[in-house]
């Protein structure tokens, strides 16, 4: 019996865990200016529903990227026993808004979530960053010490797996601190987000356009997903 337990255990680690990823933008939404315009509560601020993104200059979009990374890191998760939830999972349609993709790992009840972006940075700078939100009171203030742990574990995972330096344009050692961001505000379980990398500096770029790549940031992520799941020490 105990045996059979130790097996499971090891075959999979994050059975009855559930894990929420929002791949952040979606392709359609340029197309609809509209809907993603509309000015929804962030919790701290009022502000769009969604946004476009940003893109390589090869033309690599951010949303067709975020949601590559989301569906392999899903893959790797459910194989090591999770529920995933993800906040969508084609790249042909718009949104959801900031507040659903929260409402969705909220709905959920995740054990961790985390939010798939790779960012707009100047083109001199590398490397990526992992944001968590302040304990805002009424907001935050509950979420706020398991996130600085999972932004810790993926932080350290990411460095590790993958090699990318930590952003050398802003944050601190791959860190970064924001109560701006309404994913994170109005987000009742643990959540950060990354920004995986730079897609504006050609050096991260050329890491981001290669699936092989893709599929060395996924298998980071879920390291420091299960790390913090798991409690293993870091
Ligand atoms: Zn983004």
């Amino acid at each position: 019996m105990l045996a059979a337990l130790l097996a499971l255990a090891l075959a999979a680690p994050l059975a009855g865990k559930t894990v929420a990823i929002d791949p952040g933008h979606n392709g359609g939404n340029y197309l609809h200016p509209r809907e993603i315009d509309r000015v929804v509560d962030a919790g701290t601020l009022r502000k769009a529903c969604d946004t476009t993104g940003t893109e390589t200059a090869e033309g690599y979009t951010e949303a067709a990227y975020n949601l590559d990374v989301a569906l392999r890191l899903r893959a790797v998760l459910r194989a090591e026993g999770a529920r995933v939830v993800m906040t969508r999972t084609t790249n042909t349609g718009w949104g959801p808004c900031i507040t659903e993709r929260a409402a969705i790992g909220n709905r959920a009840h995740a054990d961790a979530a985390i939010s798939i972006h790779a960012d707009g940075g100047p083109s001199g700078g590398r490397g990526f960053h992992v944001i968590y939100a302040p304990s805002i009171p009424g907001l935050t203030d509950d979420i706020y010490a398991p996130s600085k742990r999972l932004a810790l574990d993926v932080r350290d995972a990411f460095h590790a797996g993958t090699g990318m330096p930590y952003a050398t344009y802003l944050g601190d050692r791959g860190l970064d601190v924001r109560s701006d961001l309404g994913g994170l505000n109005l987000s009742n379980v643990p959540k950060v987000f990354i920004e995986t990398g730079n897609m504006r500096n050609s050096t991260d770029a050329g890491l981001l356009e290669s699936p092989a790549f893709r599929e060395r940031e996924a298998r980071a992520l879920a390291r420091g997903v299960t790390a913090f799941l798991t409690g293993a020490a870091r």
